[in-house]
């Protein structure tokens, strides 16, 4: 038997499905999942609010992608817009969108997520098969140093004249023509997200995608979901047609991400003794600008490929952050480089010579509570979430920006700006002393965010987490929760990786709730 993708224009009547398994959500988990399950001989339905976009859309217009691709257009943010969030919504989820970077999970994470929050049964040693599947599917190897953008070399020298650690990053890439445009659709399909590689295998074995089709509530009978009830949207519009899709599975596994899961729990009344929604952890992201002499042009290349976690452990109750870079697209940089006006203007006119350092916060690990989701009114399409910035935090982005604009004076930066509204300049490492007297507040300096964890947390007590350590929401039978809103912290690597290895390792739990052995 063979599926199919759907899209929304194509149901044009209010339809009904029965299937072993409903799967909401195609990204880093859903996309594992799906075809893990469909390997499986179970009957699945997926859905997807985002639309199926292919390589043949994906044609470097940044306004498109992000309107398109990114949830709430490229506009998701925290309530008091300290925090922009960037996150994928379109058939292969983040993976479709994302910058390729690929880690294991430290095992100290691991640990962490063991003898903190009670998980069972998920270590190092249960992840390595996954991983060594995954890497081997989705062909993650190694992007050498000789292959790396300017953008990337300029962190190398200077994380190496400075003398911190420092590593090259395993890309999910086959073929990759190094064109920089991973964050709007990977024109050639060298990027091995689930678009173009799990989804299209799961759909081959038999798994029906609706693409544009938002599961806005689960309908609960006792301890178990009797259905997930869709909105179909218009691929056009991305609006209602009116029209619904309701599915009636054995098993229902919300794969929605971080946000979106604890969301629709909510709407479902699913509030997990109060624990849906909570610890949501963001990688808080603190970016330094800087004008190099020579051309970056780090608008081209593989965009992210090296790395260090020099900083990642500063101790009891401080912050630790992983440094690497972003590419800098025209619309991207006019979002992210400091300034107002014509200081603005004119690191726009050099765009050629900026390069930026990314300082990405590990969350979650100091006993910080993290943010929340919930929701806005009766509006199945709103939601709302907060992450306050307490000085805790304010103290990590402080450092973190110290770090980064020394590494970029050491391989060379002529100007280095912080992502303060007014930027702190930074010519000389003298000057580096400035960032003590910049605003640390909400709007004063700019915070991002492109990885979402949390929210829906494993542990082992229902009284303080979401799901159980097989990733089955406590207090119902046949719901799981499978992405990276089940981690009890942030990772302090990109999780792409980690959620694809969580993903198929609790699919034989899913598989079993189904009837099928592992
Ligand atoms: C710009 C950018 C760059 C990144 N770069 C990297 C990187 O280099 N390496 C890395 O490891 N990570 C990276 N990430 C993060 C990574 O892509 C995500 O962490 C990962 O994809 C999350 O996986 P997930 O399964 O939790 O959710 P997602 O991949 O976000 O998938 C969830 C899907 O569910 C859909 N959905 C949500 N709610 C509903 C609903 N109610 N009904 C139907 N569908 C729904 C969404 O539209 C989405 O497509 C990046 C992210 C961004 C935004
Ligand atoms: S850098 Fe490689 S993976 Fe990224 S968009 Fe270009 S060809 Fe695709």
């Amino acid at each position: 038997m063979s599926g199919r993708i759907h899209t929304g224009d194509e149901l044009t009547e209010d339809r009904v499905l029965t299937c072993d398994v409903c799967i909401v959500g195609s990204g880093a988990g859903g996309g594992v999942l799906g075809l893990e399950l469909a390997r499986r001989g179970l009957d699945v339905v997926m859905l997807e609010e985002g639309g199926y976009h292919t390589r043949r859309d994906f044609d470097g217009d940044e306004l498109r992608a992000y309107t398109e691709l990114y949830q709430e257009q490229g506009n998701r943010a925290t309530a008091d817009l300290s925090v922009g969030i960037f996150q994928g919504r379109t058939v292969g989820g983040g993976t479709t969108i994302n910058w390729c970077a690929s880690f294991r999970t430290p095992p100290e994470i691991l640990a962490r997520w063991r003898d903190v929050h009670g998980v069972k049964g998920l270590d190092t040693q249960a992840l390595t098969p996954h991983w060594d599947w995954l890497e081997e599917r989705l062909s993650i190897r190694d992007w050498p140093i000789e292959r790396a953008n300017r953008n990337n070399q300029i962190l190398w020298e200077g994380l190496g004249k400075l003398g911190y650690s420092r590593g090259t990053v395993k890309r999910n890439v086959k073929h990759c023509a190094a064109l920089g445009a991973c964050g709007l659709g990977c024109p050639t399909d060298a990027k091995q997200s689930t678009l173009v590689t799990l989804i299209p295998e799961a759909v081959t074995l038999g798994m029906r995608l609706y693409s544009n089709v938002s599961a806005r509530r689960l309908e609960l009978a006792g301890p178990r979901v009797a259905a997930v009830h869709a909105d179909v949207l218009d691929p056009v519009t991305d609006r209602p047609t009116g029209k619904r899709l309701t599915v009636k599975a054995k098993v229902t596994a919300v794969c929605g991400g971080a946000i979106n899961s604890a969301a629709l729990l909510l709407r479902s009344g699913l509030t997990g003794r109060g624990q849906v929604g909570k610890r949501l952890y963001l990688h808080p992201v603190v970016v330094t600008n800087a004008r190099f002499p020579e051309r970056v042009e780090a608008y081209t290349g593989a965009p992210l490929t090296v790395y260090s976690r020099q900083f990642i452990d500063r101790g009891p109750g401080k912050l630790g952050w992983l440094i690497e870079v972003p590419p800098i697209l025209p619309l991207l940089g006019a979002v992210t480089l400091s300034g107002f006006g014509p200081a603005h203007q004119d690191l726009m006119a050099r765009l050629p010579h900026a390069n930026a350092v990314l300082s990405i916060c590990l969350d979650g690990v100091h006993g910080d509570e993290g943010g929340t989701v919930a929701l806005r009114g009766d509006d199945p399409t709103r939601l709302e979430v907060n992450y306050p910035l307490e000085p805790f935090h304010w103290e990590g982005f402080r450092e973190a920006l110290k770090v980064a604009a020394r590494i970029q004076l050491a391989a060379g930066a002529e100007l280095v700006l912080s992502p303060h509204s007014d930027p702190v300049l930074i010519r000389e490492e003298s000057d580096i002393a400035k960032l003590d007297d910049a605003p640390y507040a909400p709007l004063e300096c700019r915070v991002l965010s492109a990885h979402q964890m949390g929210g829906c947390a494993m542990g082992g007590s229902p009284d303080s987490s979401v799901v159980d350590s097989t990733l089955r929401y406590w207090d119902a039978d046949n719901l799981f929760v499978v992405d990276g809103s089940v981690f009890p912290t942030a990772l302090g690597v990109n999780p792409m990786e980690t959620i694809m290895g969580v993903a198929r390792w609790g699919s034989q739990h899913v598989a079993a709730a189904a009837g099928v052995k592992a």
